[in-house]
């Protein structure tokens, strides 16, 4: 495997990703606008895998989805805190008057990043887009105003919380329950300057777990992941490998169910198709946790382009907020459990769709030098390729269409996502589903009309072997 080097490498992914139909600029022809992007046939396949993966991942954990709204009342946000605490410290130019986000590149110490002129603090910006919901009658009504005032959701759990007590009706008022929930989110981002990586919309899945607080240290489950190794980075100290029991059991972990849900989404992780050597699980310095976390570690990607990047967060939310919900609309929200009345304190594995996406993008693009061609390949796990397999006649003769033909649309009735091509050489056809992640190529050929077999060629070794049709599906799962 020859690789492109950091520069080339980061260009070609981009690039690759375009250009076939991965990912776009959002509202191009009119000139696009940052921190929206669009997915193209390909894109989307690969999202919907990746989510289909992840569904069938939380199902065996015992989870329900729902599907909650995007926009949501002031009230709400009020309640949750966003309104008060999401915000972003920004600095303006004196010069221009941009405006940009403070980060570890950008603050009053620095030149503006757009014109080079003098940085001032300006203060905090709230991340919400606001909405009208309805029509607001009589200009200058403050208390109408407020009532008509929406916001687009900055995350999907809020929607899980406000439904707290029908859900728990739901599970016959018995914990620990899970929810799940997979939507988009939206946040107004200042600077949003890297593609997939800060968006204005974006994709979530998130789970809400609800546990008895004084259950938290002992899931039922446990067992099952407490040897796996893990690489963590704690706030206070050097990134250490070490296992789950053993991270829990010290403390640095704060407790068992935490412990096994950052397990659990490091095997969701590998399972698709993320290599390990480039993951870490960081945990939050006070400073920058969330308004509502009490402890936080981020499922970090080494990503050749931006460093380390954020994936997934697990956050302990304490209970946070359905007391704060509790509190502003004056209701109770605890539960009977064997430790007497408690509210329950929420465990919350939040992942970032398109960021995973990114990632599955740049980690699996590679190129080789094949005899004279170079050889560009997405080595995508065979679950979640956009297109699982193609079919091509060998050559452009119509006995050998026809029976391709035929394969093809056996493999389409039995649920499999193929392409069709008979156009260039065969070599052209083959590099053409390399560049987009397909992992195998069948090919009919005069033997077929024979003996109903067919070649099935691997996308990573680039190795036929001869398969009857019959037996295609086996190969292709
Ligand atoms: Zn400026």
């Amino acid at each position: 495997m020859v690789g492109a080097g950091k520069e080339g490498r980061k260009d070609e992914t981009a690039e690759l990703a375009r250009r076939r139909g991965f990912i776009w600029q959002a509202f191009e022809i009119y000139g696009g606008a940052a921190g929206f992007y669009d997915y193209g046939p390909l894109g989307a396949l690969l999202k919907r895998r990746v989510e289909g993966k992840w569904r069938d991942f939380y199902r065996r954990e015992g989870f329900y989805e729902i599907e909650t709204t995007t926009i949501a009342p002031r009230d709400i946000f009020e309640s949750s805190g966003h309104l008060e605490s999401f915000t972003d410290p920004t600095v303006m130019c004196k010069s221009c008057k941009s405006v940009s986000r403070v980060d570890e590149n950008v603050n009053v110490d620095v030149k503006c990043p757009e014109c080079g002129g003098e940085l001032e603090a300006s203060g905090e910006l709230n991340l919400m887009f606001q909405t009208r919901i309805g029509v607001t009658k009589g200009e200058g009504d403050e208390q109408a105003a407020k009532k008509s005032e929406g916001y687009l959701r900055p995350e999907t759990a809020q929607g899980i919380f406000i439904n707290f007590q029908r859900l728990l009706k739901f599970n016959r008022d018995k914990l620990p329950l899970g929810i799940i929930q997979i939507g988009k989110a939206y946040r107004n981002e200042i600077s949003p300057r890297q593609s997939l990586i800060r968006l204005r919309e974006f994709t979530l899945a998130e789970v809400e777990l609800f546990v008895d607080p004084a259950e938290k240290n002992n899931h039922p489950r446990f067992e099952e992941v407490k040897d796996r190794k893990l690489r963590i980075v704690p706030s206070d100290g050097e990134a250490e490998e070490k296992s789950v029991e053993e991270a829990v059991s010290r403390g640095i972990i704060a407790n068992e169910y935490l412990g096994y849900h950052i397990a659990r989404v490091d095997e969701f992780l590998e399972s698709i198709g993320l290599p390990r050597a480039k993951l870490h699980f960081r945990q939050h310095r006070q400073d920058e946790m969330a308004h509502y976390a009490t402890d936080c570690w981020d499922a970090e990607f080494l990503s050749d382009r931006y460093g380390w990047m954020e994936i997934v967060g697990v956050a302990d939310r304490g209970d946070y907020d359905l007391s704060a919900h509790a509190s502003s609309l004056n209701v109770d929200m605890r539960v009977h459990t064997e430790s007497g009345k408690v509210v329950p304190h929420v465990i919350e594995p939040s992942f970032g769709i398109d960021r995973i996406i990114y990632a599955l993008l740049e980690s699996a693009f590679y190129e080789e030098q094949v005899g004279k061609e170079k050889r560009k390949v997405l080595q995508f796990k065979s679950e979640i390729a956009p297109i699982q397999a193609a079919v091509f006649p060998l050559l452009n003769r119509d006995e050998l269409k026809s029976k391709a033909r035929e394969v093809f649309q056996k493999l389409r009735d039995a649920s499999f996502f193929v392409e069709y091509d008979n156009s260039g050489s065969i070599g052209k056809r083959y590099r053409r589903q390399d560049e987009i992640g397909t992992p195998y190529c069948i090919t009919i050929d005069y033997e077929t009309l024979e003996d109903d077999t067919v070649t099935v060629r691997k996308r990573d070794t680039m190795k036929q072997v001869r398969v009857p049709i019959a037996e295609i599906k086996e190969v292709l799962v």
